[in-house]
């Protein structure tokens, strides 16, 4: 028989495959025009210190609501963004609302740190510096304040042009943090080199604390590069009082998770750092 495209039979997809295309492509077309509408809103988490127990910074975190009130999940709604193009109309977006969080604190006296998270399609993007760095002169807001957090995976995909990129907020006095970090494929030699301030340990190594040893080698080892290279360390997803104070024994500098606060909305944050503060 004669090899032929016609003699091919197209894949077949069970339902539950051909509900998730669905799904993303009309999450797809629903994006667009919720990024058009400026419907998208953040939510902020608090970085601890672990050792006094202070509030270090905020991370913010995209918030998705559709019109039916059920949210869709960033993980889904972020790779959408990504694989449709619209990433780098959604980030900027987003740090807007970003700095309208930073306005919000600074006016009220706190000068605390906000991270907010960028893709490696929004640092590769001719416009995605400028954009930042126009929209830091009309807030005026203190450079040192801001945080740049990108995924170790993303950071390693394209290492030359990503560092690059990365050494132009540096210029600009932006803070940088390798997020996710323990999943991603670095080399040594890319972490020796890599432009970041901080490594943020994945919340994967830290959830199995309690369950999982090779969990708490991992850990020691990110906390040992740190060290060495001079990174500071973000353990992130801290549910447990165990987790902490392991972490904390195991010389980890800095928390974020649940145990200490869920994300929150922008006008939770100072009612909220008022409350902590007092405990
Ligand atoms: P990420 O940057 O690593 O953010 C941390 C994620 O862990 C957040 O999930 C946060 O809500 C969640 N988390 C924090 N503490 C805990 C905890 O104690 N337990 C558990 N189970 N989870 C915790 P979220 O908000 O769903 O975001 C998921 C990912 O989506 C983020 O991971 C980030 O990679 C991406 N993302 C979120 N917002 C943005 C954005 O504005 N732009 C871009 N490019 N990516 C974003
Ligand atoms: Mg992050
Ligand atoms: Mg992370
Ligand atoms: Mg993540």
């Amino acid at each position: 028989k004669q090899a032929s495209l016609n003699n091919i039979a197209y894949t077949q997809h069970s339902q539950q495959e051909t509900d998730l295309i669905s799904r993303r492509y009309s999450l797809m077309g629903e994006l667009r025009h919720t990024i058009r509408e400026r419907k998208l809103s953040v939510m902020l988490q608090p970085k601890v210190s672990l050792s006094s127990g202070k509030v270090v910074g905020f991370e913010s975190l995209a918030r998705w609501q559709r019109d039916d009130g059920s949210f869709v999940p960033p993980d889904e709604f972020i790779a959408i963004a990504e694989a449709a193009g619209l990433i780098i109309k959604l980030d900027c977006l987003i740090f807007e609302k970003t700095m309208e969080a930073l306005k919000t604190l600074v006016d009220t006296g706190y000068q605390v740190p906000v991270a907010f998270n960028a893709s490696s399609f929004d640092l590769l993007h001719p416009d995605y510096f400028d954009f930042i760095s126009s929209c830091l002169t009309s807030f005026g807001l203190p450079v040192e304040l801001l945080e740049l957090e990108v995924t170790e995976t993303q950071a390693i995909s394209d290492y030359e042009r990503i560092q690059q990129c990365l050494q132009r907020f540096v210029a600009l006095g932006i803070k940088i943090s390798i997020d996710d970090f323990g999943t991603g494929y670095s080399s040594l030699a890319h972490i020796s080199n890599i432009t970041a301030h901080c490594i943020k340990i994945d919340r994967s190594f830290v959830s199995k604390l309690e369950t999982d040893k090779n969990s708490e080698h991992v850990i020691n080892m990110i906390l040992t590069l740190g060290e060495k290279f001079n990174f500071s360390i973000v353990a992130e997803g801290i549910e447990t009082e165990y987790q902490k104070q392991w972490l904390s024994r195991a010389g980890c500098d800095i928390g974020q998770g649940y145990l200490f606060a869920r994300p929150m909305p922008i006008s939770d944050l100072v009612p909220w750092l008022v409350t902590y503060n007092k405990r």
